[in-house]
């Protein structure tokens, strides 16, 4: 019998990787021997960290959600012969040593991948998101037994359900027995004798399914959101797989995403960037930002705004930061009242272009070059 792990840590099947962490460490906290010394809590100490271990790891837990037990394999237990049950199903998945004795009817479902586009916006304020997928469920008709009349299966009689046939081959070695699995079971040793009409026998039909997924804020391109037990029924009705929901997220027109980081181009005119402005965009929740251009804003200047980014995916309102690439805008054609008037402006700075000198450079990087140069 699986140990159920799920229970032993107190939380439910869905249950994030944080929260078996939380639970693990409010049970580790009560049960550590350095608390608790009595030998009933060194047990419940061993078997929390067990769940610990097991749920936090993707591969075991996978096998927890298909009725396994993960430990029970590494602990040798497992491959002692066909138990039936989950055992058989854990055997023919992940191959428990030699195939010995039939392959189980009853096959755990195999997982699905479904690819979902949303919009920038969505993945900043999270969504619920209703998909259709094509999958195959348990038989209505026969509740996935396979029987129309509900009876058990019978032992094939070609196998006398060993599930497969020995058969002796002369070869140039000498005689060499084979074994290959019996076509009359398909290898299972049972035979369903009124096999259901409306699914052949299999115990799953196909179906179109409505589901609604879960999309976290901050949730990036190319993640997938696993969904257990929502992909397809086995054969003979067995659990199903999980449905994995990959997202994509569409490219947007204002903010490009990196990371949690959210960048904008700030086109701003000359004038603007020499005396300082504020422009106003709209956040992707929709909210208006104010954006500080101050005086003597460079081009290619990087105006951080900490906070207002892309929402850090489950970490309650933490947000990666905007940052705006300020595009100083020159004019390239001027009426003439403009050109008097920059002419004038010209005339009173008295500036002049000139080639870049790097011993006059007298910039912060420029003095530590130069220390270095001489
Ligand atoms: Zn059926
Ligand atoms: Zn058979």
């Amino acid at each position: 019998m699986a140990r159920d792990y799920y229970g032993i840590l107190g939380v439910d099947k869905g249950a994030t990787d944080s929260e078996i962490k939380k639970a693990y460490r409010r049970l580790a906290r009560k049960y550590h021997p350095d608390v608790n010394d009595t030998e009933e809590a060194a047990e419940k100490f061993r078997e929390i960290s067990l769940a610990n271990e097991v749920l936090t790891d993707p591969e075991k837990r996978r096998i927890v959600d298909m009725g396994g037990d993960p430990m029970e394999q590494s602990a040798g237990g497992f491959g002692g012969g066909p138990a039936g049950g989950f055992g058989d199903i854990f055997e023919a998945f992940f191959g428990g040593g030699g195939q010995r004795g039939p392959r189980s009817r009853v096959q755990p479902g195999a997982d699905a991948l479904l690819r979902t586009r949303i919009t920038l916006e969505d993945a900043y304020k999270g969504m619920k998101k209703d998909i259709t997928v094509d999958t195959a469920i348990v038989c209505d008709a026969c509740s996935g037994s396979g029987s129309k009349s509900g009876a058990k299966p019978v032992t094939c009689g070609h196998c006398h359900g060993q599930g497969s046939i020995q058969e002796v081959q002369r070869s140039f070695l000498g005689n060499v027995m084979t074994t290959r699995p019996c076509h009359v079971c398909q290898g299972t040793g049972e035979i369903i004798q009124d096999p259901c009409e409306k699914c052949s026998g299999d115990g799953r039909v196909k179906a179109r399914k409505d589901l609604t997924v879960n999309i976290p804020a901050g949730i990036a391109d190319g993640m997938r959101i696993r969904m257990a037990g929502r992909g397809e029924v086995g054969p003979g009705g067995g659990p199903a797989g999980d449905l994995y929901v990959e997202i994509s997220v569409a490219p947007h027109p204002t903010f490009i995403r990196e990371g949690d980081n959210l960048h904008v181009t700030a086109k701003v005119p000359m004038l603007d960037a020499a005396l300082g402005t504020e422009l106003t965009l709209d956040s992707l929740d929709g909210s208006p930002i104010t954006i500080t251009v101050p005086a003597g804003s460079q081009p290619g200047q990087q105006l951080h705004l900490s906070g207002a980014g892309m929402p850090v995916l489950r970490a309650e309102s933490a947000h990666g930061d905007l940052i705006a690439h300020v595009d100083v805008q020159i004019p390239t054609s001027l009426d003439n009242h403009t050109r008097e008037v920059l002419e004038k402006l010209r005339n009173h700075r008295g500036d002049s272009a000139e080639i870049h000198s790097e011993e006059a450079d007298d910039s912060v990087f420029g003095r530590l070059k130069n220390r270095f140069r001489r």
